[in-house]
């Protein structure tokens, strides 16, 4: 069987957690230097590094199986792709932003205006939807200095914590997408990737949930059991000390505070939380 293709970002802010997505999946990408095309330690697999905007269409004319990309990246491509998975890291949104003392408020206020971007088509097609006309330069970098320089009334560009847009004096005005990294292939084509995808939910799965122990009165199991949807249900072990027992359970990462506060309201004591490699359901 030939090794799976996959593109990989080469450099930037994607590359090093999708190597170790790889990585957790137990699949080995040594250090690539100037190569291209890079073939895992321990897997039939294949890692094509490049830059980012050239993955979908790596994908798309089938140079490669799969790709892990931004989602913006995939939408700006204009591409047939069928995204996967999405992989919870790169999180980011494409906002429309102006400078702060700006009298543009709202994105009807920026109706016949100048919009830099390094993401035209979309940009193009969110206001085409608004139904707002707009001139859109495009840029390969550097967006948020284009205002300053007298070049756009606003840009578009994407935005994590929204430091960068502080830092140049910019506010954002609205959100047209949320993007996080995806796993992506052709559509309508059967990949031998069943194999690769029980490794990558497993790790999926593991980053979402804590598994956690904590002491608690034996009176207060029923309790207990009810806040916590665990797997299946929580493992209960009796502790030396009569009356007391340890509950062993998984939870959720999102809802780990509210539940830790609520057993600790029942009676819960010494809740120890732990990271969780695998899990596979
Ligand atoms: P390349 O050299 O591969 O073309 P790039 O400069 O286009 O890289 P990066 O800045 O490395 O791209 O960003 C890659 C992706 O990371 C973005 O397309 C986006 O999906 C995601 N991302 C997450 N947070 C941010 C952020 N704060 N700024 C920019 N991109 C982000
Ligand atoms: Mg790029």
């Amino acid at each position: 069987m030939r090794p799976l293709r996959i593109a990989l970002q080469r450099k930037g802010r994607l590359a090093e957690d999708s190597l170790r997505l790889l990585s957790e999946a137990g699949i080995a990408i040594p250090a690539a230097g100037e190569r291209l095309r890079v073939p895992a330690l321990n897997y039939p697999m294949e890692a094509y590094l490049l830059r980012d905007d050239d993955i979908p269409a790596y994908v798309a004319d089938g140079v490669v199986d799969l790709g892990i990309v931004g989602e913006n990246v995939v939408h700006e491509s204009e591409k047939d792709i069928q995204i996967v998975r999405r992989l919870g890291f790169g999180r980011c949104r494409l906002a429309l932003a102006v400078p702060r003392e700006s009298p543009i408020q709202t994105l009807d206020d920026i109706q016949g205006k100048r919009v830099a971007t390094g993401y035209p088509r979309l940009t193009q097609r969110y206001f085409a939807e608004a139904g707002i006309s707009v001139k859109i330069h495009t840029l390969h970098g550097s967006t948020e200095i284009a205002p300053s320089l007298g070049l756009a009334e606003g840009i578009v560009d994407i935005v994590a914590t929204g430091s960068t847009l502080l830092l140049h004096g910019l506010r954002e005005v609205c959100t047209f997408l949320h993007s996080e990294a995806v796993l992506i292939q052709r559509p309508h084509i059967e990949l031998p990737i069943e194999d690769f995808l029980f490794r990558i939910d497993a790790v999926l799965a593991a980053r979402q949930q804590k598994y956690i122990l904590f002491n608690l009165p034996e009176s207060a199991l029923p309790a207990a059991v009810r806040l916590l949807p665990g797997l299946k249900s929580p493992t209960v072990m009796p502790l030396a000390e009569k009356g007391w027992i340890s509950v062993h359970t998984v939870v959720e990462e999102g809802r780990f505070w509210e539940v830790a506060q609520q057993l600790q309201s029942i009676g819960a004591q010494g809740i120890l939380v732990m990271h969780i490699e695998k899990l596979i359901r």
